[in-house]
């Protein structure tokens, strides 16, 4: 990427935060403002369509590419092995600090549960135990193909995908055609993603003017405590955990990291959607960060789907804020419940925004805590999101290039 595509994103940012600042100012009795909003909705939904019509190619061609490749350098079960155990590790990590945290500050103990009734919004998500939340889990994952492409469903596409690329490698020379056009397919689907990037300081510009714009903030305002310290802990996941676990275990250094990951840490924090950051995250991985296309095809795709540290950590708090909020202490056996819930649910979320929410009706479940209460974390939602996001696609970004150093020596 041009190093000034960088700085027009992060001026897209600057602009977009400003913008939106001002049209929450003028309020949306102002002509200006409402026709401003507009513009920037089409333009943020149209950017966003734009990455998502690239996702289901981009996420079958590189899973199919990666898997057949890694067979190729006979490094495929230590890929494996290697993803899976990082995978687990950080989110046990980023869980671990939100517990920490969460029991530290106990956000929510001083809020009057008066205010939390009025705040009160209907729900509409079903509630689900486990038990439903596990079979709801693996039916979901053997999906008609083609149904699965054309709808996006990622999970469904990344077992299909894992499939076909075995069965390429089963079948050895006979399928090596089809290895080929998947290949050339993927480098096409690339190319294209590098056109939508140019338009991407716009993109992120409209969605944070939006973003901006929209929240009640006199809302968040009571919820400030429990907003620092989710924002905060995430951060210090983020910004501290995560790249020193990388330089200690490859010795790639933060600045570069970051100065390669910067695209898609912008894009993960515009979006908050892990799924239709994956083309970004895919480029930075393999043009900035120099991981091997068939490390990175494996481990990206798979991680923004089932890798996601921040979520993990956010429905852990999510939990102990309730339980403050209902006048309700968690014992060390309930906080392991919270623990191991959080990180399934943080597995079974899909990558699109606000799916974590959904996600911890099981977690609130598991310590029987009122479901209902997700209804004050709705509003303030989308605004935890973008740092979320933006930590769980770091994470795959590190993942990979922890994978790579493990299996080849190589940073
Ligand atoms: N928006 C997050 C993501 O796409 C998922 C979540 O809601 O936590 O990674």
């Amino acid at each position: 990427m041009p190093a000034s595509l960088n700085a027009q994103i992060l001026l897209g940012a600057l602009l977009g935060l400003s913008l939106g600042g001002l049209f929450a100012y003028l309020g949306p009795e102002a002509s200006i403002a409402r026709q401003g909003l507009y513009v920037c909705d089409l333009i943020g939904t149209v950017f966003i369509d734009m990455l998502k019509m690239v996702l289901s190619p981009l996420v079958f061609s590189s899973i199919v590419v990666g898997v057949a490749n890694l067979r190729l350098h006979s490094q495929m079960h230590l890929v494996w092995r290697y993803t899976l155990g990082f995978f687990l590790c950080s989110s046990a990590l980023a869980i671990l600090l939100g517990l920490g945290a969460a029991n530290l500050f106990a956000p929510g103990k001083g809020l009057s549960l008066a205010l939390f009734t009025q705040t009160r919004q209907p729900i509409t998500a079903q509630n689900m135990s486990l038990s439903e939340f596990a079979t709801h889990f693996f039916h979901g994952l053997f999906v008609n193909p083609f149904a699965a492409l054309a709808q996006g469903n990622v999970m469904a596409i990344v077992i299909f995908a894992l499939l076909v690329g075995a069965a390429i490698v089963a079948g050895g020379e006979r399928y090596r055609n089809i290895l080929v056009l998947t290949q050339e397919f993927l480098e096409l689907t690339l190319r294209i993603v590098g056109w939508i990037m140019r338009l991407s300081p716009l993109g992120v510009m409209a969605l944070l003017a939006k973003l901006v714009a929209t929240q009640k903030l006199e809302l968040m305002h009571s919820l400030l405590q429990f907003i620092g310290v989710v924002v905060g802990t995430t951060l210090v996941h983020g910004f501290i955990l995560l790249p020193l676990l990388l330089y200690l275990l490859t010795g790639v250094g933060f600045l570069r990291f970051f100065r390669g990951a910067r695209e898609a840490l912008m894009t993960a924090f515009a979006t908050s959607s892990s799924s239709a950051t994956l083309p970004v995250t895919l480029r930075c991985t393999e043009q900035h960060l120099h991981v091997k296309p068939e490390i990175a095809g494996f481990v990206v795709p798979l991680g923004a789907t089932a890798n996601m540290d921040g979520t993990a950590l956010y429905e852990a708090q999510a939990a102990l804020f309730v339980a403050n909020l209902a006048g309700v202490d968690l014992n060390f056996g309930q906080q392991l419940a919270v623990f191991f819930t959080s990180m399934v649910a943080a597995i079974g979320a899909p990558g699109i925004p606000s799916a974590g929410m959904v996600t911890m009706i099981m977690v609130l479940q598991s310590v029987g805590l009122p479901v209902e209460a997700i209804a004050i974390l709705l509003p303030i939602d989308r605004l935890l999101d973008t740092v979320r996001t933006m930590v769980n696609v770091e994470g795959d970004m590190i993942g990979s290039l922890i994978v790579q150093k493990l299996t080849t020596g190589r940073k």
